[in-house]
């Protein structure tokens, strides 16, 4: 059978020079990263190319210089490989930050492709601690296609007009100055109504300590937010699912279980502060919801999940399993270890991450702490 060549199949491409001491250490180190996030690695004369869900990454060394070229099927699938590539170049580079401009499809737009401004249109409390805030906005389509992730960046409070990040030269985004710059925080596409241009996404307002959770406490119908995305990746085929979560990853666990055949077999463990947090999910498939309650102890201090996983009886040899953990920082590390090191689950079958860390903000979490 004869097969499209890739280039057909991602018409999108932009290219770059970078100078660079030592292009080749530097190529090695870039591409053993990206190896560890899923993937595809093929080697290229004098460098590597790597292929992702969304597009693909060359890296070439020359003398004094790293020759990038990127491809990907669609606008906001290159904007996304040219940020990929220049972050994690400027990344293990040491020493001052190279300058580099990208030439070819993409150049000079004023906006990220897949960013939004977004207008609050509803919100309701669903539990006394979650609250769902409606965003109303345009050209959605990709949420329903790809992952159920979003970034949200909340503008700074009593700022008469909010302003976003905007594509720089090198595909990283320059953001506003000082006081008027927004914070961004991840959060999950609870629901989306493509007829009605809307999403829903379900907070848990933990206090006014987070940008997220005041945003949510305050918003008003009117108000606007920046929104990138979707991001993530989208759920696995699988025969048995082990979803496993706090009250973050409630809204994402809530949206796999609806979205599940009824073939589907497995067990979903979600921990939320006490039974008046639980939400009624209605689904099909054949999986064991577990509810656990705090009772009274603060949210990221219990061992209440880390117990339940280990408890999991597992589904018989040859099983094609998807496992995925949304949960604080000390929970994931636990979690992962467990999946990977003792029952030693292949890695492609596990998405353990840190949804949030205690006693840090987001944005001060360190780059390893999620594992996406
Ligand atoms: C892929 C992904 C999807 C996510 N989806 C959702 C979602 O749909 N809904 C949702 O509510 N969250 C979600 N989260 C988690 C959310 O991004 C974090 O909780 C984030 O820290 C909230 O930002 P903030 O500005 O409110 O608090 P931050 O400014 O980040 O933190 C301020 C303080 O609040 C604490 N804190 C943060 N989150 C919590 C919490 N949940 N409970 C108690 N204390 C907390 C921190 O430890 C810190 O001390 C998701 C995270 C990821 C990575």
């Amino acid at each position: 059978m004869q097969t499209e060549p890739a280039e057909a199949r991602r018409p999108f491409q932009a290219q770059a020079e970078v100078a660079i001491a030592d292009p080749e250490r530097l190529i090695a180190q870039v591409f053993e990263h990206f190896a560890g996030h899923d993937a595809e690695i093929v080697p290229i004369e004098r460098g590597s190319s790597a292929v992702f869900f969304l597009g693909e990454v060359s890296m070439q060394a020359r003398a004094d210089n790293i020759v990038m070229s990127v491809k990907a099927d669609d606008e906001t699938g290159l904007a996304f490989m040219k940020s990929l590539a220049a972050h994690h170049l400027i990344e293990f580079v040491q020493g001052e930050r190279p300058r580099f401009a990208w030439t070819g499809d993409g150049v000079g737009l004023s906006q990220f492709p897949n960013f939004r401004e977004m207008t609050v249109e509803r919100v309701a409390d669903m539990t006394p601690h979650m609250r769902r805030i409606t965003l109303s906005g345009t050209d959605l389509g990709r949420y329903a296609t790809h992952g159920p992730h979003l970034m949200l960046f909340v503008p700074p409070e009593d700022i008469a007009r909010p302003e976003w990040p905007v594509p720089g030269e090198d595909g990283l985004p320059v953001w506003p100055a000082g006081d008027r710059r927004p914070q961004v925080r991840t959060y999950t596409v609870r629901s989306l109504d493509l007829d009605a241009g809307t999403i829903d996404v379900d907070f848990v307002v933990h206090g006014d300590h987070g940008v997220g959770s005041r945003w949510a406490l305050n918003a008003r119908p009117g108000d606007v937010i920046g929104v990138r995305g979707p991001t993530g990746r989208r759920r696995p085929e699988a025969d048995w699912y082990w979803l496993v979560g706090d009250e973050t990853a409630l809204p994402v666990i809530a949206r796999t279980l609806e979205s599940l055949p009824a073939s589907a077999k497995g067990v979903a463990i979600i921990e939320v502060a006490d039974e008046g947090e639980q939400q009624p999910i209605r689904y099909d498939a054949d999986i064991q919801l577990r509810w656990l309650h705090r009772n009274g102890a603060q949210a990221g201090t219990t061992a209440l999940l880390v117990d339940a996983v280990h408890a999991v009886e597992m589904p018989p040899a040859g099983t094609r399993i998807h496992a995925m953990a949304g949960v604080e920082y000390t929970a994931f590390k636990a979690i992962r270890r467990y999946w990977r090191d003792e029952l030693k689950l292949d890695r492609k079958d596990v998405l353990p991450v840190a949804y949030w860390r205690r006693g840090r903000a987001a944005g001060e979490a360190a780059p390893d702490d999620e594992d996406d």
